[in-house]
């Protein structure tokens, strides 16, 4: 078949393509609509994307999504700063925040821990993690790491870790089903979870 579309034209379709859950149909569509909308409109997102990659970087403390050095839970003096929760990604972040029932802190490992993907402990935040706790102010550390078994592994794994220090390790109820995860459940089954989290053996 001849090539029906303009370079530029055919290039955005290949961009759009690349996202998740875009198939070559709305791939083409969104190219149509970008071609159809007014110059600001289509620079707006263009923008945006390029925004996005530019100024977000990691928050020193805690290795969430910020803007500025430290992030704006790092940074809220009404959160209880001996109360840290451990999740794998921002997205899991989110979705605990949307509950309304955190007060803590986090920690952002980055992923889990999976050999089988050539993820060690060494490419996530651990040893972060363990330098926050050893410095004495955290009282209890909550897992909040996905219920499956890569999440469960990497939650045991640092919990060895912290066990020569005397911090209580906690990990959320399982009203969240085994093999799910965080992102993915009801904000109703994640409020369970966390007032009924028990203390990791
Ligand atoms: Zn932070």
């Amino acid at each position: 078949m001849a090539n029906v579309y303009t370079e530029t034209l055919n290039r955005l379709i290949e961009e759009f393509g690349k996202l998740p859950g875009i198939g070559p149909k709305s791939a083409e569509r969104l190219a149509f609509h970008i071609l159809k909308v007014q110059p600001a409109e289509a620079l707006g997102l263009a923008d945006a994307i390029r925004d996005l990659k530019n100024k977000t970087r990691r928050c020193e403390i805690c290795n969430n999504l910020s803007e500025q050095p430290i992030c704006q839970i790092c940074s809220d003096p009404r959160r209880d700063k001996s109360l840290l929760c451990v999740v794998e990604q921002p997205k899991d972040l989110v979705s605990l925040e949307k509950t309304g029932a955190c007060k803590w802190v986090y920690h952002v490992l980055g992923g889990h821990i999976a050999p089988l993907e050539g993820v060690e402990p060494e490419h996530l935040t651990i040893d972060k993690l363990v330098e926050r706790v050893r410095q004495g102010n955290i009282k209890e550390v909550i897992m909040a790491t996905n219920p499956n078994i890569a999440g469960d592994g990497t939650a045991l794994y640092i919990s060895s870790l912290l066990r020569t220090t005397s911090v209580k390790i906690t990990i959320l109820a399982r009203g969240l089903s085994a093999g799910s995860t965080i992102e993915y459940a009801s904000g109703k089954i994640l409020t369970d979870a966390i007032i009924g989290r028990q203390q990791l053996e």
